[in-house]
């Protein structure tokens, strides 16, 4: 099945019992067992959910693995990932991650023993260099949260592989619409469904995927274990969103562009991410291993603080401020001191992040209406 079909049909049939075409909401704690240990596959709703399963089949055919496992958020399935890992254990990460990811790694399971390196990633050999016996894991996200800096999966993928060490690519930003790392060498996939997978802005969950059974059959036992299972509404939510996601991604890639053009013409800007322009540093590194280059665009302004950005960020009308991103409207946000306000502000500054800088996650409305309705924020400021 080519992508287009899979959104639709991949791990989903009419349900047996009455032929509804719409996989069902199985709003249910427990199952009738005919007698001991004699059951349908579904014993208890932590550890097993019909609808759940569906969408874990589902994600597992778009990212082209063969699990998957979800969770009720995208940073409780990264949990359930660190605690493969042992105290003394190390994971190497890249530096301008999900604030969310950063503060997971650091401040919670630090306290356990975990230790987290940032690095950039832009040079697969120095990142050789950084790996001691001690490294476990390999996080990458890619495109980057917001600097929009593009990682060589591949080229990651081989080092580690070379070195024993696992990788996981958070492809939040991507969707697998875009990109999909585990045919890049990558060990396990992260969403935040929350994004682009539900699309809607009315669902917060989290999936890993994986192509190895072993590794699946862990983070099972963690699903279970742990219990941070998502709702299976909120499942048929995101398997509802995924119906749309090539279109809605595809049309939300043609905006972005058309709109990172109108922002690098404009003079009170001055600089514009967008890994779809030739100038972008990573420029080839998005054309070899992505089918557009996002929906995420990053821009900061010629007046450098923050005064000018909240005028901006006020001055949107159909760009709404607020945190998330992958929804069907167009969200405006501040990093500084939003999605990134728990990483310290050298470290912020180092990788670019200033006070004056604006991310953008463009929606599928009409683009010559979104803007407009930047310009005239922009000439306001
Ligand atoms: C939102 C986000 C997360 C966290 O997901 P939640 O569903 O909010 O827990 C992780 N990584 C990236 C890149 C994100 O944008």
């Amino acid at each position: 099945m080519k992508f287009g079909t899979k959104v639709i049909h991949a791990g989903i049939e009419p349900d047996p019992a009455t032929g509804a075409i719409m996989t069902p909401i199985f709003q249910t704690s427990t199952y009738v067992q005919a007698s001991p240990g004699e059951h349908q596959g579904f014993e208890y709703g932590r550890t097993q959910n019909p609808t759940r399963t569906v969408l874990e089949n589902n994600l597992a055919a778009l990212e082209n693995g063969t699990h998957g496992i979800c969770f009720g958020s995208g940073l409780s399935a990264m949990d359930a990932i660190l605690r493969l890992l042992e105290p003394g254990d190390e994971v190497i990460s890249t530096d301008d991650l999900y604030g969310g990811s950063y503060r997971l790694m650091t401040r919670v399971y630090g306290k356990y023993g975990l230790e987290a390196k940032f690095v950039s990633m832009q040079n697969p050999a120095e990142l050789a260099k950084q790996i001691t016996e001690k490294t476990k894991l390999i996080w990458i996200e890619t495109p980057t949260n917001p600097m929009l800096n593009v990682v060589d999966i591949t080229a990651i993928c081989e080092v580690a592989a070379a070195k024993g060490v696992k990788v996981c690519v958070d492809n939040t930003f991507a969707s697998p619409y875009l990109q999909t790392p585990l045919d890049m060498g990558a060990d396990l996939v992260l969403h935040s469904a929350t994004k682009y997978l539900g699309g809607h802005s009315d669902v917060v969950l989290g999936a890993i995927v994986v192509k190895d059974a072993d590794l699946a059959e862990q983070l099972y036992f963690l699903q279970n274990a742990v219990g941070a299972v998502p709702g299976p509404q909120d499942c048929f939510l995101v398997l509802r969103g995924i119906k749309t996601l090539h279109l809605r991604v595809e049309r939300a890639c043609q905006n972005a562009r058309k709109i990172a053009e109108a922002l690098e013409r404009h003079p009170s800007v001055s600089k514009v991410y967008y890994p779809g322009f030739t100038s972008h540093p990573n420029h080839e590194t998005a054309k070899k291993q992505m089918r557009d280059f996002g929906a995420m665009v990053s821009f900061d302004l010629v007046e450098n603080n923050f005064e000018a950005a909240k005028r901006i960020l006020s001055g949107t009308n159909l760009f709404s401020l607020a945190e998330s991103l992958g929804g069907v409207e167009s969200l405006i946000g501040h990093p500084a001191s939003m999605t990134h306000a728990s990483i310290p502000k050298e470290e912020r500054l180092k990788v670019g992040l200033t006070d004056s800088l604006i991310r953008l996650s463009v929606g599928i409305e009409d683009v010559d209406d979104l803007i407009e309705d930047l310009e005239k924020a922009l000439e306001n400021g």
